[in-house]
């Protein structure tokens, strides 16, 4: 619309220069010749602004391209009808459809509106002829007609063209996109172990040592679980390998769906799982490992045919300054206290706990 509006104010500065200064010397200026006609027709580019403007602003969005596209039209055409008499070459205002349909990258628009374009033309240069009103110029005619030729194929060029560079850049866009889910599922693959969709050993490592550090900063409660199914060699041998597979899957299953949001869980090794349990009570840890051997023990696994399946685990509470190896060594020595008691439970470290473990 600020074109338009631009044209107008254009239009009226030319229209006010001509009216200032005479045609040419001696002669009958612009102005005096065809003021009635100018007046008229600048109103009605006046009146025709406005109403596309309040348009505009009652539509909103919706008939916007209707809008500018019909305001362009006429004002393009109201400014051949008044220029065409005066000025030589007004001719060209005819392409300004043209371009207003380049805008939109529009073939089809650019097709309709050449064509009224040569229509227009045709009509208001051999109609007047055919009646005797005005002579008719074929070097004129033929000349306007091949820049409209002219100017529709070039517009066709330029929406091929720019149709063909938007094509290249949505497929850029869609492929840095393809990229970052990749890097994102490699990423979730590298963190995760692939068989039971906890995360794998290095991952548990790294939140481990970040949580050490972050308790020792703000002395945040740390427990550290270490879990182990029960003779897990025995169920391999018994029922196949592809068996223990399932067993794991369930028991990680089982994990998941009793720890809470801000727990984390691996799998340790394998058919070992390691529970980090932040800014909890020991009670709390405690009872999410009893909750969770029971839920394993309760577990009907078709192809162990009625047989179940147990795990002991080893719980220790972190406190800061007790340092990692600590952590560990200390969860370990709760759950081979698990085991040697009879396995299928949970032990909770204590300092005694550590004098039933045979020094190597
Ligand atoms: P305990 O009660 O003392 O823990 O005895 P256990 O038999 O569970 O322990 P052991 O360490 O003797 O055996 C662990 C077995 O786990 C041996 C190994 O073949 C099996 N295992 C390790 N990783 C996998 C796995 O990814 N899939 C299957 N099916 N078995 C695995
Ligand atoms: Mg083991
Ligand atoms: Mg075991």
């Amino acid at each position: 619309m600020i074109c338009y509006w631009v044209t107008a104010i254009l239009l009226f500065v030319s229209e006010g220069v001509s009216w200032l200064t005479p045609y040419n010397a001696g002669g009958v200026g612009l102005w005096e010749t065809r003021h009635e006609v100018w007046i008229y027709v600048d109103l009605s580019i006046l009146v025709l602004l406005g109403a596309t403007e309040l348009w505009l602003k009652r539509e909103r969005k919706v008939y916007l391209k209707r809008a500018v596209l019909l305001c362009g039209i006429l004002l393009s055409y109201e400014l051949y009808f008044l220029l065409d008499p005066v000025v030589h070459g007004s001719e060209i205002i005819l392409m300004m459809p043209l371009l207003i349909s380049l805008v939109y990258f529009e073939r089809n628009l650019l097709r309709a509106f050449s064509l009224l374009n040569i229509l227009i033309y045709m009509l208001i240069t051999i109609v007047p002829a055919a009646i005797r009103l005005t002579a008719f110029n074929t070097a004129d005619f033929l000349l306007v007609m091949t820049l409209l030729i002219i100017g529709t194929f070039l517009g066709q060029g330029v929406i091929t063209r720019s149709i063909e560079m938007r094509k290249a850049v949505e497929n850029l866009a869609k492929s840095e996109q393809k990229l970052i889910v990749e890097k994102a599922i490699s990423d979730k693959l590298l963190k995760m172990d692939a068989l039971t969709g906890l995360y794998n050993h290095k991952t548990f490592h790294e939140y481990m040592e970040n949580l050490i550090h972050h308790s020792e900063a703000n002395g945040v409660s740390v427990h550290l679980a270490i879990l182990d199914i029960d003779n897990f060699k025995t169920i391999n041998d018994t029922f196949g390998h592809w068996v223990g597979d399932i067993v794991l899957k369930e028991v990680a299953r089982n994990i998941t769906e009793l720890i809470r949001p801000n727990d984390f869980a691996a799998r340790y090794g394998g058919e070992e799982f390691a529970l980090i349990f932040a800014d909890t009570t020991s009670e709390q840890a405690e009872a999410c490992c009893e909750a969770i051997r029971a839920a394993v023990e309760r577990m009907a696994i078709p192809q162990l045919e009625e047989r179940n399946i147990t795990i002991s685990s080893g719980l220790f509470h972190y406190l800061p300054g007790d340092g990692k190896e600590k952590l560990f060594r200390n969860a370990d020595s709760a759950l081979y206290q698990a085991k040697r008691s009879g396995k299928n439970r949970v032990v909770v470290y204590q300092e005694q706990v550590q004098l039933l473990v045979p020094q190597i």
